[in-house]
């Protein structure tokens, strides 16, 4: 791999974090996911060894990396079949945005805590009536005497709210509250009066749940808004392009895990005269799984780089890329790591058949295969919109 995309740092990075991963594995978070629980004790030792805030700025607890650096810790913890999906959220999407826009007092606030674990913050901005159309959200802000600020709305699909104890609520103000969508952002506490939480019944098999969340007049101090109500799409994106290449680190790392698990028994598994792996029909849809996450990771990797160099637009369409090419890729080699494994393939011992429903999710969020085809359609191409 070229010393471009990946520093003797990174290697460095890849190689103690997949050591990590190994002395968990698939089949602890099996147990803990199968007890209802979640993985804390691989969450408290990823974050004492530095990795869950590595994208964080030193000065608040963080490594002072990047995203470039975070990907390869979600990489490497999926590979080993035990990816923190909360990743995704807390520090790269939340704790980015907070850095990047947050007031010194919010950093001080939030961040530490991000960066060590100890406080986990969930992301939403999916609502049932909005989906895929950003642009139609409701969820409203209004400025209450004082200063303080009314929050009202609707989310869907929410993940890890049992495990946060915040969560950062995309909404708009009552002054835009219509129209092209001016986001604002809220860091909201669990245990703020009128918040409510469900849990949606998920056909996944993951640690991290799901929630549909109520918000009835919320009240929230003035500093819970995170950056400028003015600032509109720009400080969204700047945790929204991080999301999109996260969730190509875990497409690519679920997806290697499974293609890893198909080739141990490809190698063995013998019903001819050689084991199944020496037929092309088995060999070369693994070696084309591998060609695809290899270009998935790169694409991912330019995407980090673009990001963490600070060019925004760039990075927003090569995380886009990344994000299709990842979630292709990772749904492929999923669908014949399986396929690989005959009827072993769909028993619980193996436990790959549970990953092909967690494989569509890298297909459908935080931002749809459709979506991301019509953004290149239009952004890329220049073709016209239909919609
Ligand atoms: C496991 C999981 C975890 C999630 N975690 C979070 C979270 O933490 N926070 C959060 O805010 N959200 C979260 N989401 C929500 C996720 O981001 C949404 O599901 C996703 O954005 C799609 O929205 P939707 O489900 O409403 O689908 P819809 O928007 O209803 O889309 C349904 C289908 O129609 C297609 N479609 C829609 N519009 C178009 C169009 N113009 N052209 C072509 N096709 C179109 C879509 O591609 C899709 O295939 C999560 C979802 C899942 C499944």
């Amino acid at each position: 791999m070229s010393p471009v995309m990946e520093t003797e740092e990174h290697k460095a990075l890849r190689t103690a974090v997949a050591a990590l991963g190994k002395r968990y594995g698939r089949d602890y978070l099996t147990r803990v996911t199968a007890a209802g629980g979640y993985p804390d004790e691989l969450w408290s030792e990823a974050a004492k060894l530095g990795y869950l805030g590595v994208n964080l700025p030193e000065e608040h607890g963080g490594g002072g990396g990047g995203i470039a650096e975070l990907s390869i810790v979600l990489e490497e913890l999926g590979t080993a079949g035990c990816p923190l999906l909360m990743l995704i959220v807390s520090p790269a999407i939340c704790g980015t945005v907070i850095a990047r826009y947050g007031t010194d007092a919010q950093k001080q606030r939030w961040l530490p805590g991000i960066a060590e674990g100890t406080r986990t913050m969930a992301f939403g901005i999916t609502e049932p009536d909005a989906g895929s159309n950003s642009h139609r959200i409701t969820t409203t802000a209004r400025r209450d005497a004082g200063g303080d600020w009314l929050l009202t709305g609707r989310k869907v699909f929410i993940s890890g709210v049992d495990i946060a104890d915040s969560v950062l609520i995309v909404g708009r103000t009552e002054d835009a509250r219509t129209g092209t969508l001016k986001p604002c952002l809220f860091v909201v506490p669990k245990d703020a009066p009128g918040f409510g939480w469900r849990a949606i019944d998920m056909e996944i098999n993951s640690a991290e749940k799901q929630f549909e969340l109520t918000l009835d007049d919320v009240r929230l101090p003035a500093d819970a808004l995170v950056g400028d109500e003015d600032a509109g799409l720009l400080q969204l994106f700047a945790g929204l392009n991080p999301e999109r290449i996260m969730t190509a680190a875990f497409a690519i790392g679920m997806g290697r895990y499974a293609l890893a698990r198909a080739v141990e028994y490809a190698r063995d598994r013998t019903v001819w005269k050689t084991p199944i792996g020496s037929h092309q029909a088995i060999a070369h849809p693994l070696a084309q799984a591998h060609i695809e996450l290899e270009l998935a990771r790169l694409m991912m990797q330019k995407a980090a780089l673009l990001y963490d160099s600070g060019d925004d637009t760039a990075a927003g369409e090569a995380a886009n890329m990344a994000k299709y090419a990842a979630g292709e890729a990772c749904v492929k080699a999923v669908d014949q790591a399986v396929h690989t494994l005959g009827g072993n393939g769909l028993t619980r011992e193996y436990g790959l058949g549970s990953l092909v429903t967690a494989a569509r999710v890298s297909r459908i969020a935080p931002v749809s295969r459709e979506m991301i085809l019509n953004y290149v359609s239009h952004q890329t191409l220049g073709l016209p919109k239909s919609y």
